[in-house]
């Protein structure tokens, strides 16, 4: 029997907002333990919540990118829990009244495209943390992180393979950090990812139950520990077990996922509307001028790159992956009108030195502006680009431009007709056996000729000229 896989995604996004949900306490990461707390996010009786104005604007300006529909009368609900981390036994929050629902968001994989359905999107506080020293020496909790602003994303159960879940998730993680809502940062956390995962057999219409698996904190994590669970389940299910709906740890260390408890159902939380909080309300006119406030959404600055500049769908999918990339390279395109060649070098060049140095692209020590006089010399034939390719390193480690490299290094380009001559025909005399090959047809040798020539003239010789030399001298 064959399966299929059927996915849904729950994700957790961390809001960038300078305080957290329901009280002034600050939300930066990295703090002493404990130390940014109040009565209010230490639940402390008695202490009550206040809604940030801020992460209500960004959860909205989501739901507008995510082709969501806002709504108008929001509730606040209290989700029942007891865990260490959560001071006051219940999470704040949303349930039958969610502030965005019904959206979509494209992916693409596999060489096809599709949208995946969002069902909702909900504000909700999240937990501290709890940290287990090792050997034994104790758990602590810290609460700074107790209260800080999350938007919970939840698809519909849309996704087949694990190459559809990543492809989701990398355009979800563009859209919230090009609309500043998110850093996107998932190995600190601020953006977390909830596969819930179920086979059935081919051509079925029923969904089987579904494993959640949990603890993932990378892309690499998402595809792997689907990857697991689909042999694991195909396995039970082909051998006549049962798969049971459980919450399931990945074991990094192991790469597998293992039990952590069965699933609550939704009645397991006891959830009732907040009565600390009055219901939300939301005028249309406070919507339309978020929706203002929305710029170019990646999948459109896609097609634009595509259409303006005329670059390949892979190239274009690089560029516009980060809005400062994208904002980059418009920069240079502005300023010399090759995007492919300004788009080669960003991909290849640019983006090594900025990832060996850990640099992002915002901090990029080589401006637009000096990467085009790099490329201008290349365009105008004063160097190559191999040997713009090869002073590069230099470029991104210091201040001059490019053009004081070139000079100080004396790499300028061999152009001039005459010396190129002189040296053509010293590789003609000096390789009587490969010019008589070219003579009598075999064209490939020209390559080699030039490769003398090159190396005679230190990598200075400009190769289109020096090929074009051979040619007429031999004809
Ligand atoms: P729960 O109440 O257990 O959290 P939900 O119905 O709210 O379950 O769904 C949570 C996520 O799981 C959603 O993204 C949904 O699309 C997905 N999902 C629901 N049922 C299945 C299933 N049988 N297989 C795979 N994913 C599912
Ligand atoms: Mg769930
Ligand atoms: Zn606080």
């Amino acid at each position: 029997m064959t399966f299929e896989t059927i996915i849904g995604l729950e994700v957790h996004a961390q809001l960038q907002t300078q305080s957290k949900m329901f009280c002034g306490c600050a939300t930066e990461f990295g703090a002493p333990a404990n130390t940014r707390t109040c009565p209010v996010c230490l639940g402390l009786p008695g202490a009550l919540p206040v809604v940030n104005k801020r992460a209500v604007e960004m959860a909205i300006r989501t739901g507008l990118a995510l082709n969501c529909t806002v709504r108008t009368t929001n509730q606040f609900a209290r989700k029942n829990y007891f865990y260490p981390d959560l001071p006051k036994g219940y999470q704040i929050s949303q349930y039958d009244r969610p502030i965005c629902e019904n959206g979509w968001l494209e992916f693409k994989a596999n060489g096809t495209s599709g949208r995946v359905r969002i069902r909702r999107a909900h504000l909700e506080e999240d937990a501290g943390k709890n940290i287990h020293a090792s050997e034994g020496a104790g758990s602590f909790v810290d609460l700074n992180r107790a209260g800080t602003p999350l938007i919970e994303i939840v698809t519909e159960p849309d996704m087949r393979s694990a190459e559809e879940v990543v492809s989701y998730l990398k355009s979800l993680r563009d859209v919230l950090m090009y609309i500043d809502v998110c850093d996107g940062n998932m190995e600190q956390g601020s953006l977390r990812c909830e596969p819930n995962l179920s086979l059935r057999p081919a051509g079925s219409d029923a969904l089987g139950t579904k494993v959640e698996p949990k603890n993932i904190n990378s892309f690499k994590f998402v595809k792997d520990a689907i990857e697991y669970e689909i042999k694991r389940q195909t396995k039970v299910l082909t051998e006549g077990g049962t798969v049971y709906q459980e919450t399931r740890l990945w074991d990094i260390e192991r790469s597998q996922t293992v039990v952590m408890r069965s699933k609550e159902e939704a009645h397991d939380y006891r959830y009732f509307p907040d009565p600390d909080l009055v219901p939300l309300v939301i005028p249309d006119e406070w919507v339309e001028e978020l929706r203002s406030t929305i710029q170019e959404l990646p999948r459109d600055r896609h097609q634009r790159f595509l259409k303006d500049y005329g670059l390949p769908d892979y190239d274009a999918g690089v560029l516009t992956s980060s809005r400062a990339l994208a904002d980059y390279f418009e920069a240079c395109a502005t300023l010399f009108a090759e995007p492919k060649t300004i788009s080669n070098f960003m991909m290849s060049e640019l983006l090594r030195e900025l990832h060996q140095t850990g640099t992002t692209v915002e901090a990029s020590p080589v401006s637009p502006e000096r990467l085009v006089g790099l490329l201008t010399l290349v365009h105008d034939e004063t160097i190559s680009l191999k040997v713009a390719k090869e002073i590069f390193p230099e470029l991104y480690a210091g201040d001059k431009s490019a053009a004081q490299l070139v000079e100080e290094k004396g790499l300028r380009q061999l152009s001039d007709e005459g010396e190129l001559l002189a040296l053509v025909d010293a590789v003609i005399e000096r390789h009587p056996a490969q010019v008589a090959q070219y003579r009598e047809g075999k064209e490939t040798v020209i390559g080699f000729l030039v490769g003398q020539v090159m190396k005679n003239s230190g990598g200075k010789a400009n190769p289109q000229k020096v090929n074009a030399l051979f040619k007429t001298r031999l004809a």
